[in-house]
């Protein structure tokens, strides 16, 4: 499981995480939510090692992630990423595979059949030699996605997958994480997501620089929880239906 154990981090002063505590077990899918600001980017990359923490450590099955990062996939927010970085998609896909190989043994037949089998999966396989920067939102993500299953990692953290997105794109997207969750993998998405849409993650960690709640959707996020997450007292309550059925059967 990923075991993150009071994890605190400073920009120049500024605290954006102030002693977070969370647990993502193998095959559940764990949404972070919280205003614009509140440290869910901060807390991925803190995760992954990405940044100095000023306290705390996360774990996955016991080792720091940093020691273990070809098991974690990370898809960051789309835009803090170089799109002009002159790389194929089948290429950004391939690359996956560097993690469990090592780049310098070069790709054999079944990295390269992972990487075909994971964009076909994903509807990508067809713009394997198109420059991933001139894809649009929804295609980036899906092949980033589809790098994160050719890697075959346990833990996969994505950073805002939805936004600026396509319709088709966000059914596929839904669809293959609803697929890994179903496969066992540890999934840590950071969303805008709202309303029933939230109903498909198994838990919800409402964040502004701490952890202002934790459970399933409807426990989460009533009016006293979001008004001390959004630090406004006039929300109109909602409602989150509590998912009958397995939150991701489509
Ligand atoms: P979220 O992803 O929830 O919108 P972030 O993790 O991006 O929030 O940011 C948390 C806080 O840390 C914000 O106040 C943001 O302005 C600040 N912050 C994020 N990145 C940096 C940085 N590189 N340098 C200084 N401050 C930062
Ligand atoms: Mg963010």
């Amino acid at each position: 499981m990923l075991n993150i154990v009071s994890l605190s981090a400073t920009y120049r002063g500024y605290a954006a995480l102030d002693g977070v505590s969370l647990v993502v077990q193998p095959g559940e899918c764990v949404a972070l939510v919280g205003p614009n600001g509140a440290g869910k980017s901060t807390l991925l990359k803190g995760i992954l090692g990405l940044l100095p923490l000023t306290a705390g450590q996360a774990f996955w099955r016991d080792r720091p992630v940093a020691a273990v990062r070809r098991r974690v996939a990370y898809l960051p927010q789309r835009s803090r990423v170089d799109w002009d970085y002159p790389v194929s998609a089948g290429n950004v896909v391939l690359m996956g595979r560097t993690a469990q190989m090592g780049w310098w043994r070069g790709f054999d037949r079944s990295a390269r059949r992972a990487a075909q089998e994971a964009m076909e999966r994903l509807g990508v396989w067809g713009l394997r030699h198109r420059p991933v920067g001139q894809l649009s939102g929804g295609q980036q993500q899906r092949v980033f996605l589809a790098r994160a299953i050719a890697q075959e990692a346990e833990l996969i953290m994505f950073d805002e997958p939805l936004a600026a997105v396509d319709r088709q794109s966000a059914h596929i997207v839904n669809e293959a994480i609803a697929q890994l969750r179903q496969a066992g993998k540890a999934i840590l998405v950071a969303t805008h997501e709202w309303g029933d849409d939230l109903g498909r993650y198994d838990r919800l960690v409402l964040l502004n620089r701490s952890v202002i709640a934790a459970g399933v959707p409807a426990v989460v996020m009533t009016p006293e929880n979001l008004r001390r997450a959004y630090d406004c007292s006039d929300l109109m309550p909602m409602t989150v239906a509590e998912p009958t059925r397995s939150p991701f059967a489509c």
